[in-house]
């Protein structure tokens, strides 16, 4: 559509026309007057823009302040209205709240019912929130429901949607990109494990030497050389390659990483007795989020902490993939340019950009280039003392929490006082990154602390505004180069909002981990700092060497992530598969007849005993139960495929493909026991008095956690994956045969090996 006459048309309309109808412009028209009696605001022409591009599916860019939370209302109330369900997903909780609450008139006004969902909400009234026709909510809460609905036995129980349909994605890169791979998962206490038998692991392998295991210090991941492999094999009694070695072999290598690799502080932090694990982008303390598998125990053992037993898996989603499921999406951000491709590829999604109402004010100064990290310390540090010293608010973006807290503790020292946001005065956060463009304001906050929360120059009511603007507006400083560009732009973006005056710095050094990892000196050859240099280089070749750096860091993670999808797909198309059978199931929509089909006469006796209706309801709950069992088996069996995948390359095989079939093979394998399963349930069954007396298992407790597989389980996949393609460009390439360490492998191999 044109959007300038079609704005212009919603303008007239609003001004002095009818409004009727529910086509987009007779409904943003009655939108826009809604918004002015309301909220006493007059929407922007970029608004109004922005409004038609996400009603239309797109992702759109719109600068930090420039109101996009009012933009989302305008097409939401379009697509309700012409009956789709909305859902509007936030980027935290808080600002669920804070919009609903801030949007709630607007949507009165136009007839439109509203809710939201946050973490606090209770299961009656996320039921009711789900029938309203726009919810706010994270998709975090919106996947954590559509996975407890799956072990969920009571239909009356289940409160997500049937059918999905529209979302709108705020702060759209997060989710879609950064979070993208994060799985949501739930557990139950099905069959809870034995949590001691880790402590007693990491003890034994306390002592394991340097010749006994290997860190490949890319992915973080830990392997036990050969005589590490014979080493537990004393230890443990068995061949830790072989089938029944495989429990002890993922406790072994996981009590050596945590060990080894995993440190305090950086990767996660102990508080209250327990681990939390440290959020890589927004450098946060992810509360209830876990290492995966047996990781977590054994980072509890080290810490000589209680062991908690999280029972079984019972189903998992990625973010990317429940996204997905809506079959309408839009997104926006502020930052969305450079990751264009990644929309269109991943998601179809096309990116839009609105310019900014007012010119931007910002002064976005280059990258500043130090020659080890101490002297950018220095630097650092004097660009906050002199800020500080005029008044002038500034914001100091971090890498790590540890970061933060070292930058903090030497401000004390120069009796500079600042505010450090972190995971431990997480509540706060909102708050206090309000007041961060107040005069004299220091704060310290790792990547995305406050994503969403409007800075004002002056303070919250902006009292001070004159003289913050007089001073130079805010100062945002980058401490370092980031693996997405994407992030050093959403930090420059916190300042000069809304067309005030702004000023972003970015310092990196030839030291920092991310030159290393992408070989600076290689890159930069004779320009590249041998020695120490005080103050910033001023190399024009290093500089554009080390900006090159984020370049490939992208293209480096973009590739990561679109081949992770052949290995995640095949998992999505089973879980919807067996999901949309359970549920079917249980609301009745489906009765199924496996008995009847089956084993008839079993089932005739059974019916003359208990009765025909009984024994169909009983008939559905214990299949609803038997899928969630066979889903827990498939999620087990495949996570032990991927642990083990990595040994394929020792065959020359394809692991993505392989994985793929074994995967396929085990689905379709485990779904053909099903009858018989099924029917050894009704033998049982028919010994019981009653159906009561017969109990269909089903967990007690369940509980929902995010894995952060990007620090863990996943990054054995790159290293397959760089064999893989090595292999795609070289298709003829016969496996060597001459491979030794193939027996010992054997049993991996044997799993792959089989293509019926
Ligand atoms: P974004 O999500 O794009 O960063 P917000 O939706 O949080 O921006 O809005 C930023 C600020 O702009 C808020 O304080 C809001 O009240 C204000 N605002 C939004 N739209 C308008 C408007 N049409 N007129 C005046 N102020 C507006
Ligand atoms: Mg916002």
């Amino acid at each position: 559509m044109d959007k300038r006459s079609a704005i212009a048309k919603i303008k007239e309309l609003a001004a002095n026309g009818s409004t009727d109808g529910n086509n987009l412009e007779a409904v943003f028209a009655r939108c826009f007057k809604a918004v002015e009696k309301t909220l006493d605001i007059t929407p922007f022409d970029e608004q109004l823009s922005a409004g038609i591009s996400l009603y239309e599916g797109n992702m759109v860019q719109m600068q930090t302040g420039e109101g996009k939370t009012l933009a989302a209302v305008f097409a939401a109330c379009t697509e309700a209205l012409n009956g789709g369900a909305v859902h509007i997903l936030t980027f935290n909780d808080y600002l669920a709240k804070r919009d609903y609450e801030w949007m709630k008139p607007v949507y009165d006004e136009m007839g439109v019912s509203v809710g939201y969902v946050t973490e606090k909400t209770d299961r009656a009234e996320r039921k009711e929130a789900y029938k309203k026709q726009v919810v706010y909510l994270t998709a975090k809460e919106a996947g954590f429901d559509y996975l407890r609905d799956f072990v969920c036995f009571e239909p009356d129980e289940m409160v997500f949607p049937e059918k999905l349909n529209f979302a709108i994605v705020d702060e759209a890169d997060s989710i879609l990109i950064d979070e993208a791979r994060i799985p949501l998962v739930i557990a139950g206490d099905l069959a809870a494990e034995d949590g001691s038998s880790t402590a007693e692991v990491y003890e034994k392998v306390a002592d394991f030497s340097e010749d006994e295991f290997e860190i490949d210090e890319e992915t973080r991941n830990v392997y036990l050389t050969d005589d590490g492999a014979d080493r537990a094999e004393e230890l443990f009694g068995c061949d830790v390659y072989s089938e029944e070695g495989a429990p002890y072999l993922a406790k072994i290598v996981a009590c050596l990483k945590a060990r080894a690799v995993l440190k305090e502080d950086k990767d996660y932090i102990v508080k209250d007795g327990s681990i939390l694990l440290v959020d890589e982008f927004t450098g946060r303390a992810a509360v209830g989020r876990v290492f995966p598998g047996e990781l977590q125990p054994a980072v509890e053992a080290k810490h000589k902490l209680k062991i908690t037993s999280r029972g079984r898996i019972m189903g998992n989603i990625a973010l990317q993939y429940f996204a997905r499921l809506y079959p309408k999406l839009s997104g926006m951000t502020g930052t969305a340019e450079s990751a264009r491709e990644e929309f269109d590829k991943m998601y179809g999604l096309n990116t839009e950009i609105i310019p900014t109402r007012l010119p931007c004010q910002r002064t976005d100064h280059p990258l500043e280039m130090y020659s080890d990290k101490e002297e950018k310390r220095k630097a650092i540090l004097a660009a906050i003392r002199e800020a500080w010293g005029a008044e002038r608010p500034v914001l100091v973006g971090t890498e790590s929490i540890e970061e933060s807290e070292e930058i903090a503790a030497q401000l004390k020292a120069m009796n500079v006082p600042c505010v450090v946001l972190n995971a431990k005065n997480d509540t706060e956060e909102a708050a206090i990154i309000s007041q961060a463009g107040d005069q004299g304001a220091v704060t310290i906050s790792t990547n995305m602390a406050g994503r969403g929360v409007d800075i004002k120059l002056g303070g919250a009511d902006c009292k001070n505004k004159d003289f913050v603007v007089e001073a130079g507006g805010l100062l945002v400083l980058a401490t370092s180069m980031r693996e997405s560009s994407r992030i050093t732009r959403q930090l420059r973006g916190r300042a000069g909002r809304q067309g005030d005056i702004g000023e972003s710095r970015f310092f990196a050094a030839a030291d920092d981990e991310i030159m290393s990892k992408f070989e600076l000196r290689k890159l930069a050859g004779r320009h590249f700092p041998d020695a120490h240099i005080d103050g910033a280089i001023d190399d024009k070749a290093l500089l554009r060497e080390a900006e090159r750096i984020q370049r490939i860091s992208e293209g480096d993670t973009f590739d990561e992530r679109v081949n992770l999808m052949k290995y995640t797909m095949i998992g999505e198309k089973h879980r919807e598969q067996t999901f949309r059978n359970r549920k079917s199931l249980l609301d009745g929509s489906h009765n199924t007849e496996m008995w009847q089909n089956n084993c008839p006469e079993l089932f005739e006796e059974a019916t003359e005993k208990f009765g025909q209706d009984e024994l169909q309801k009983k008939q559905n709950l214990i299949l609803a139960s038997l899928l969630n069992e066979f889903w827990c088996d498939y999620l087990d069996y495949t996570a032990y495929l991927r642990e083990g995948i990595h040994l394929t390359q020792v065959a020359g095989r394809n692991p993505a493909e392989e994985y793929n079939i074994a995967c396929e093979e085990y689905y379709d394998n485990a779904s053909e026991t099903l009858p018989e399963r099924m029917a050894e349930k009704l033998e049982a069954l028919l010994e019981c008095s009653s159906l009561d007396e017969y109990e269909v298992p089903m967990p007690t407790r369940t509980y929902t956690y995010l894995l952060d597989d990007m620090a863990e389980e996943f990054k054995t996949k790159p290293l397959l994956l760089n064999v893989f393609d090595e292999e795609e460009e070289a298709p003829a390439k016969k496996p060597e045969k001459t491979n030794e360490p193939k027996e010992k492998k054997g049993f991996f191999a044997s799993l792959f090996g089989k293509k019926k």
